[in-house]
This record gives C-alpha cells, sequence and structure tokens, in this order.
C-alpha cells in the first residue's frame, strides 16, 4: 500500500470531489468541501477510510496533503469569488514543524485568498500542542479554522476554549438520531439545538454533516445551525461536473462550475 501510495503521488493519481455547503436560511451555497480520491489504474477510485490510515502511519500523508491542496487552489481559481473552500487536513500533517508555512506557501503560489479557505480538522485531542500551535498560526493569517465531526470520537469541548475556531461541524451521526424513530428523536433534537446555541454563543458557524432528507434539513434548520451539508443538498461531485449529473429533487444544483441560488 505504501509503495503505491508513492507512485500514486509520483503519477498524479489523487483527485477531488467537491461537496456544497449550504447556508440554511437563505439556501445559497457558501461553498465547498474538498475531498480525497484516489483513482487507482486497476483497482478504480478509493476513499479516503480505505487508505488514509496507511497514509498517515507512512508520513506520505504529508505530500499527499499538499499535493493535493495544490490541486484545489488551480481548481478554486476558476470557481466564484464568494465561494469558500473548506479543505481536510490530518492531525499528522499539522503537527510537523513547518506544516503552516508550507500551506500559507501552496496557497500565496497560486494567488488563493487566504479568508476563502477553512481549514477542517478532527482529533485534535490526540495530537497536542504542534497542531495547535500550527491552527494558531494559520488562523493570524487569516485563514478559518472547522472542527469536524464534532460530538464524536476525539472532537472534544475543550478543544472549543483552546483552539481558534471559526466553525463548529456537528458529526453525522447527531443528525442522523433526529430522524431516528426508534430512539428519542425529541432528546437529539434538544442535543443539536444546544451545540447549535454554543457554537453561536462562541461566534462560530456551525453545520450540520450528513443531512440526508428534507426531514432532517427541517430540522437541523430548527435547531439553530446555521449551514448544512449532506446529500441531500448534494453529494460529492469533480469540479467540473454539470446540474445535470446532480441527483434530481428534492434540491438540485451542486457543481461549484454551476453556482447559483437555490430555490
Ligand atoms: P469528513 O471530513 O467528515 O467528510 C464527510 C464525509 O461524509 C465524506 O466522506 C462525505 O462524502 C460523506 N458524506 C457527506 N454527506 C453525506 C451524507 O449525507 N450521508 C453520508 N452517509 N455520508 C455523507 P469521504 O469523502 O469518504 O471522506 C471521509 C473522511 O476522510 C472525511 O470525513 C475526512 O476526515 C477524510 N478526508 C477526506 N478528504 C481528505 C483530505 O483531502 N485530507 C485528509 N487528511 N482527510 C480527508
Ligand atoms: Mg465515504
Ligand atoms: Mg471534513
Ligand atoms: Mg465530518
Amino acid at each position: 500500500m505504501v509503495r503505491e501510495l508513492r507512485e500514486a503521488l509520483d503519477d498524479h493519481q489523487f483527485e477531488v470531489l467537491y461537496q456544497p455547503q449550504v447556508h440554511l436560511e437563505t439556501s445559497t451555497v457558501t461553498g465547498y468541501e474538498a475531498l480525497l480520491r484516489w483513482r487507482h489504474p486497476l483497482r478504480g477510485v478509493i476513499e479516503p477510510q480505505d487508505f488514509m490510515r496507511s497514509a498517515e502511519l507512512s508520513g506520505l500523508i504529508i505530500p499527499i496533503g499538499l499535493q493535493t491542496l495544490d490541486l484545489i487552489c488551480a481548481h478554486i481559481s476558476h470557481w466564484d469569488d464568494q465561494l469558500n473552500i473548506a479543505v481536510n487536513f490530518s492531525p499528522r500533517q499539522l503537527s510537523t514543524d513547518n506544516a503552516a508555512r508550507e500551506i500559507i506557501d501552496t496557497l500565496d503560489r497560486s494567488g488563493t485568498p487566504h479568508n476563502k479557505v477553512i481549514v477542517e480538522v478532527t482529533e485534535l485531542g490526540v495530537v497536542g500542542q504542534n497542531a495547535a500551535a500550527t491552527l494558531a498560526t494559520l488562523h493570524k493569517e487569516g485563514i478559518r479554522i472547522a472542527l469536524d465531526d464534532f460530538g464524536a470520537g476525539f472532537a472534544s469541548f475543550a478543544a472549543l476554549s483552546e483552539l481558534p475556531l471559526d466553525i463548529l461541524k456537528v458529526d453525522q451521526s447527531l443528525t442522523w438520531a433526529l430522524s431516528d424513530a426508534q430512539h428519542s428523536s425529541e432528546r437529539a433534537f434538544i442535543v443539536m439545538e444546544s451545540i447549535a446555541a454554543i457554537a453561536d454563543k462562541l461566534g462560530m458557524e456551525s453545520i450540520a454533516e450528513g443531512v440526508e432528507t428534507a426531514e432532517q434539513a427541517a430540522a437541523v434548520t430548527r435547531a439553530g445551525c446555521t449551514t448544512g451539508q449532506g446529500y441531500y443538498f448534494g453529494k460529492p461531485l469533480p469540479a467540473d461536473a454539470h446540474t445535470t449529473a446532480v441527483q434530481e429533487p428534492p434540491l438540485a444544483v451542486a457543481s461549484p462550475a454551476q453556482h447559483r441560488r437555490w430555490r
């Protein structure tokens, strides 16, 4: 796997898909999250869950992350000026000594404005000081920071007061609980509402992840989340995908190349 990942880097086999993030009150696309895919010459498209661990353990996540960021910068140079781009970074990459410098240099080489970029991080609990210092530097440079998968795994409450966070992404398991008939969706709603309130009080945006149905979209809106993301609004698609490739109603349009208002 590690040998193949190295080849993948050399041969530029990594690709990026983009999933829309939608401001719930106005139904506008605020930007897209970049999601990595590995187009293996024999095995086809491989998802992050099937190679990220090897990439992290081998340290190859660092060059892969930078190559991916380069690709993303090239894509978004053609987009509408108002669109944000959210990029995932592994804790391992953020922990290296020159991570902040390398990220900023990559943005600056392509002339990407810092205020368009959101860095998504998770599992900070197990990473520690180096990654926190990287985030502080990036934040000072005008890059926004999002805490990913909040409410699941290692994304902890402590991070909320300790890190320079701008956006709270609520884990999809909490969104799905809102429409889970088996368990109490009322309790799930109170949890979601409380998280959105914490984000709001801290001056942060709250993004509900994994919104798959109209019912969930309505519930996260009622709970006070500012933004939604999930298959209901649009699946991850290539940068140049056309609207016709997007799932038909309830809401169409998800391609960054064809950005426009919902409804
Ligand atoms: P994440 O950052 O939390 O991204 C959300 C994941 O949920 C994505 O999976 C996305 O395709 C999926 N998703 C979005 N909406 C829905 C929905 O409505 N229903 C369901 N069931 N799933 C939905 P994906 O693309 O497989 O990525 C998985 C994880 O891999 C990401 O979780 C992120 O942690 C990591 N990842 C992705 N791209 C990169 C990257 O460029 N660098 C690094 N370091 N990690 C990445
Ligand atoms: Mg997946
Ligand atoms: Mg993410
Ligand atoms: Mg997430």
